[in-house]
């Protein structure tokens, strides 16, 4: 990703993408010191960009990260990239990091917070079969508890689990792979959450120890509007065998039918299609 043409906006100032680069004793780098989000925009304007604004500055905190720019000026920031970008789909990673400076310790109070906003194109998260329903694998580790580390936050430290999670998953030709949580009740996908059916309602986990997406908040009140029910609630892995649909939402994920999760199948049904349509018409509307 890094060699190829267009501009990243850093720290105020739009840089030629190859010359984007970092110092390779940015505390970030060493210690994890670095948060992000994910954002759509779609024909050229970002879906919920105000909260992902909002989440990336709530980010930076529970790091004790002082974010150097408002709610205001990370939305005009990045317009300016999209802008830029001349895309009107495309993906945007804002991300936000501790830097190089006087600190080489895990202290770092002194070392600068910056920010880039990097915009590129990119399709179907689980691949051009979205629809057909993907296969995922149980991951062996699970997500932690929120007095081990602050689960809420969109921090990179929060991904190391979920790439060796993934990268096992595709060794095993899966597309993803799904947490526990420290209770052992299910909690999230690797990149995104997820929801079951079964006799017209549906069932998602409590994110209470997991990230409470921005697309699980929009697809609840979806569902509300056309009155089903929904329970957000401690779901325990044998309940798989029982339910019938399952889709996992996420920025990138959109909705996305599941047809497996180990030896639990699933049917890409009605209402899984149903709401996988209203989100895509919801976010071009
Ligand atoms: N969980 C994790 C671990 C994620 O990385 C994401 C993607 N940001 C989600 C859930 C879904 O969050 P959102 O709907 O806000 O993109």
């Amino acid at each position: 990703y890094d060699d190829r043409d267009g501009v990243i906006w850093m720290d105020g100032e739009l840089v030629p993408w190859r010359e984007a680069n970092v110092h390779i004793l940015s505390h970030a780098m060493h210690y994890a010191s670095s948060v992000f989000e994910g954002e759509r925009a779609y024909n050229g304007k970002i879906f919920k960009s105000r909260a992902h604004s909002e989440r990336l500055i709530a980010s930076a905190e529970a790091l004790d990260m002082p974010m150097p720019y408002s709610v205001d000026q990370i939305e005009a920031a990045k317009e300016e990239a999209l802008k830029a970008s001349g895309l009107q789909d495309a993906y945007v990673r804002a991300l936000v990091w501790r830097g190089s400076g006087e600190d080489m310790g895990v202290a770092s109070a002194k070392n600068p917070v910056r920010m880039a906003i990097a915009v590129w194109p990119w399709g179907a998260y689980y691949g051009d079969a979205k629809m057909q329903g993907a296969k995922l694998d149980i991951a062996e580790w699970k997500r932690p508890s929120p007095e081990t580390i602050p689960v809420h936050a969109k921090a990179a430290g929060l991904y190391m689990i979920c790439t060796i999670s993934k990268h096992k998953a595709e060794a095993k030709g899966c597309s993803d792979a799904l947490f526990m949580d420290f209770n052992g009740n299910v909690a999230e996908a690797t990149g995104a959450n997820v929801f079951f059916v079964k006799d017209g309602e549906v069932h998602t986990p409590l994110a209470d120890c997991f990230l409470n997406g921005i697309t699980r908040q929009t697809v609840i009140q979806m569902l509300k509007d056309k009155g089903v029910t929904v329970h957000e609630r401690r779901i325990r892995p044998e309940e798989m065998a029982d339910f019938e649909q399952c889709w996992l939402t996420g920025t990138a994920a959109e909705v996305t039918p599941v047809g497996q999760i180990g030896d639990y199948t699933f049917e890409v049904g009605d209402l899984t299609r149903e709401i996988a349509e209203d989100y895509e018409k919801l976010v071009r509307a």
